[in-house]
Formats: C-alpha cells, sequence, structure tokens
C-alpha cells in the first residue's frame, strides 16, 4: 500500500513474479519520478499544482516567469518519506514552503546533488538530481486515497482514508476504521455512487464531495489508460479556497503493458539504479542485490527461490542473485560471474545451476574463461546439475581452477556459508 517499499525482499518478490511470465525479458521495473506522475495526472485533467522543475544543469533561469503567492520545493527522489527526511549535509527536509522566489536557488542548492535519507530510501539515502517548484497549496485537510491492482478481490480497489498525509500502513494498523477499501469491477469502473461514497468517506462535504467524487473518476480514468498497478496520492488536499489537489503521487506500471505504454516506459528514470542491476540487463541477465555475503548465480526464478532457502537454512545469507535465465552463452556467464564479483559484499560465490535449457558446459566454460582472464578473489562453490553435467565436470576439474565443486544442493549451501564465515 505504501508508495514505494524499498525493501530488497520485495524487490525479489516482484522479479519472481515477473518471471512467472514468460514473455517478459529481464528488464528493470519502472519507476517514474513525481514529476513524471503529476504530468500523467494533469494529462488526465487530475488537478494538481503548477510546477517548474531545476536540475543540476547550470541553467541560471530555471523557473522562467513562473510566479506563485507561496512555493513549495520538492526535492525528487524515487522515495517517499521526504517531507520528514534529511540530506547528508545536514540540511532538514526534502519539501520547503517559501514566500520568498528569491530563497528558492538557496534551499534548491541545499537539495542538489546531495543525498537525501528519509524511512523508505537506503541507509545512505539517495542522491538528489532534480528539485520541483510548485505553486503551493494552502491546506486544509490532508486524505489518502489510492487505487491498486489487489489480489485478494483479483482485480483493482479503491483505499481511502481521511487521515492522509502520513504512512498509511500505520494509520492501518492503529485505527483501522479510519481505512476504507472498496474493490472495484474492471468493466463497471467507479460508478458514480462509489465515488461519492468515497469522497463523503473522506470528509468531503457538499461541492467539494461532487469535485472530490470527479477527481476520483478522472484518476480511475488514467489508472486504466496507463495500465496502472498502482496510483497513490498521499495527500489528496482540500485547500482553504474550496479546492480539491493531489499533492504527492505515486504511479506504478504493469511491466507486461510496456508494448502499449511504450511513451511512459521512455520516463523510466533508472538513475537511482544499481549499476550492476544495468550492467547485468544490457546482457539480458536479471540481478538483484540482497543484504548478505553470498554471491549466488542461478538459473530460472524457482531455483533463485530454493537457493536462498538453502543458504539460509544453512545459517547465510545471499549478497545478490544474478539469473542466467535459459539461452545464455559463454560471454554471458563470464560476464555475470564478473558482476556479482564486483559486489564488495561478496566473500563467496555460489554457482547452483539446474540445467534444463541452460546447457551446463557452457556455464562450465564461462566460468573457467572469467577465472583464467582475471583470477577470482573469491572461494567458488559450484553445483552444476543436469543438461551435459558430465562434460561441465570434466572442463571444470580440467582447468585446474581451486573450485569447490558439489554436486549436491544442501552441501554445496553448507560450504558456501561456511567459507564465508571463514572469510
Ligand atoms: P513526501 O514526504 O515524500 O510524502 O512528500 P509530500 O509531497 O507528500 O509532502 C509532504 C508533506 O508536505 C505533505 O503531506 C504536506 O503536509 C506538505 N506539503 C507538500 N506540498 C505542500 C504545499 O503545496 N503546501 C503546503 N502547505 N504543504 C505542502
Ligand atoms: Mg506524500
Amino acid at each position: 500500500m505504501a508508495a514505494l517499499k524499498n525493501t530488497k525482499n520485495i524487490k525479489l518478490f516482484t522479479f519472481l513474479a515477473s518471471k512467472c511470465n514468460p514473455q517478459m525479458n529481464a528488464r528493470r521495473f519502472l519507476n517514474l519520478q513525481e514529476y513524471h506522475s503529476k504530468d500523467l495526472l494533469r494529462k488526465h485533467q487530475v488537478s494538481v499544482q503548477d510546477f517548474r522543475i531545476i536540475d543540476t544543469k547550470l541553467d541560471p533561469k530555471p523557473l522562467g516567469d513562473f510566479k506563485a503567492d507561496e512555493y513549495v520545493v520538492k526535492a525528487q527522489i524515487l522515495a517517499g518519506g521526504r517531507g520528514k527526511g534529511h540530506f547528508d549535509n545536514g540540511f532538514k527536509g526534502g519539501v520547503h514552503l517559501t514566500k520568498n522566489p528569491k530563497e528558492i536557488m538557496g534551499l534548491a542548492k541545499n537539495m542538489l546533488g546531495h543525498k537525501l535519507i528519509t524511512k523508505q530510501t537506503p541507509k545512505e539515502g539517495i542522491k538528489v538530481e532534480k528539485v520541483m517548484v510548485a505553486e503551493s497549496v494552502n491546506i486544509k485537510r490532508e486524505t489518502y486515497l489510492s487505487i491498486i491492482m489487489d489480489r485478494s478481490f483479483n482485480g483493482a480497489a479503491l483505499v481511502a482514508s481521511p487521515a492522509g498525509g502520513m504512512d498509511i500502513e500505520a494509520v492501518a494498523e492503529k485505527t483501522p476504521h479510519l481505512v476504507k477499501t472498496v474493490p472495484i469491477d474492471i468493466y463497471e469502473g467507479i460508478t458514480d455512487t462509489v465515488a461519492n461514497e468515497i469522497a463523503a468517506f473522506l470528509e468531503f462535504k457538499g461541492d467539494l464531495k461532487k469535485k472530490c467524487a470527479e477527481e476520483i473518476k478522472k484518476m480511475w480514468q488514467l489508472f486504466t489508460k496507463v495500465d496502472a498497478t498502482q496510483l497513490e496520492i498521499n495527500p489528496l488536499v482540500e485547500t482553504d479556497d474550496g479546492r480539491v489537489v493531489a499533492v504527492d503521487a505515486k504511479i506504478n506500471f504493469d511491466d507486461n503493458a510496456q508494448f502499449r505504454q511504450q511513451e511512459i516506459f521512455a520516463l523510466d528514470d533508472d538513475s537511482e539504479s544499481d549499476p550492476r542491476e544495468k550492467e547485468a540487463a544490457a546482457l539480458n541477465l536479471t540481478y538483484i542485490d540482497m543484504d548478505g555475503s553470498i554471491g549466488c548465480m542461478v538459473n530460472g526464478a524457482g531455483l533463485a527461490m530454493a537457493t536462498m532457502d538453502l543458504i539460509a537454512l544453512s545459517g547465510g545469507q545471499p549478497a545478490n542473485f544474478l539469473d542466467l535465465g535459459g539461452g545464455v552463452g559463454q560471454a554471458q556467464v563470464s560476464a555475470a560471474l564478473r558482476i556479482l564479483e564486483s559486489d564488495p559484499k561478496v566473500k563467496v560465490v555460489f554457482v547452483n545451476v539446474l540445467a534444463g535449457i541452460v546447457n551446463c558446459a557452457t556455464v562450465a566454460n564461462g566460468i573457467v574463461a572469467a577465472c583464467k582472464a582475471n583470477p577470482s578473489k573469491h572461494p567458488i562453490v559450484i553445483r552444476l546439475q543436469g543438461t551435459n553435467s558430465a562434460a561441465a565436470q570434466k572442463i571444470l576439474q580440467e582447468s585446474g581452477l581451486p573450485l569447490h565443486m558439489i554436486n549436491d544442493a544442501d552441501e554445496a549451501a553448507k560450504t558456501a556459508v561456511r567459507l564465508a564465515k571463514d572469510k
């Protein structure tokens, strides 16, 4: 439900779920900054504040003739909780208000190029490359509204709360009566009755209730038009001049719809992604970063999950996963090994391949070529089973490399964990 969870387990889970669809190739998840999401909202007539963007490029007049009574200056990163966050330079808050246009550039300079640390970012924070300057609204009340694809309803659902602006999970936990969830029939869409019911639950009254219901219906149109899986507005506010405005926005998209949403996917902001993830994606491989010390090369999502379990059962933790997928070639295997070893958390490499389509000999040749070109600094535990495994064993043995070749998956995982602890 929350805007953006930066937990690695969710990433792994989403990756595994996406892998269940064979039409998908290895790609990253689409991430849009707030300003891109708001552009989409605006295009669908949802009420948002007018804004400009300042970035690190040296434009002496980035705001042009942009004028407002009050401005809100917002760091653009792919994580929420910015308002309560702080920067690595000591500057407090990723959302600032000012009435003085001369202060805008000063506020932006405190943000640009610095790392913003919030509840949802990694510990070290995320570097701010862009700052939004929007016309501030005078907020009377903050509410929460999202439309999500929810498996428990086999479809879409509207989630609303009059207690917006804050962590919605905490609201749901502490005051569940303040959160309302309504399943939406995908064919029927959001009816006037449902839109009005939700607007009333959000405590909009009279004319404002009508306006809110209209906003909700326009959000639904956007949601279906762009193949979203989640559209979250937190806060959706009531202003003191009687407007309903989406002040913050986060949209997630169905990756399977990329073919018909190319314009949106072209906006993908991968500047905050792990460079290893990007490098792997360029080779049509999938890299997932984790927190432990064992670098894992696997083939297939199911085996990634099983490998994670085996390592955990042996008392260890994966540092990452590199999924070779199906039709992998020798050069890709060599590159995969190099990518996963370049993660400084890695103490041991664990190759766990159960080959069907993959040829074990190709994997073995890839590993040998990589190690001969550049000897590995880490112990390498290899379990290669399936297609052509006998030939693979021979290649590995004849290489003369100090590899730990173990056929049994349990045993191999235990050895990898032990070697990581010994280091
Ligand atoms: P987040 O902290 O990353 O979720 O960023 P938001 O865009 O949600 O902003 C955080 C908070 O700043 C909001 O909940 C509002 O209370 C406040 N805020 C954001 N924009 C405005 C604005 O235009 N005017 C006023 N008065 N407050 C704002
Ligand atoms: Mg917010």
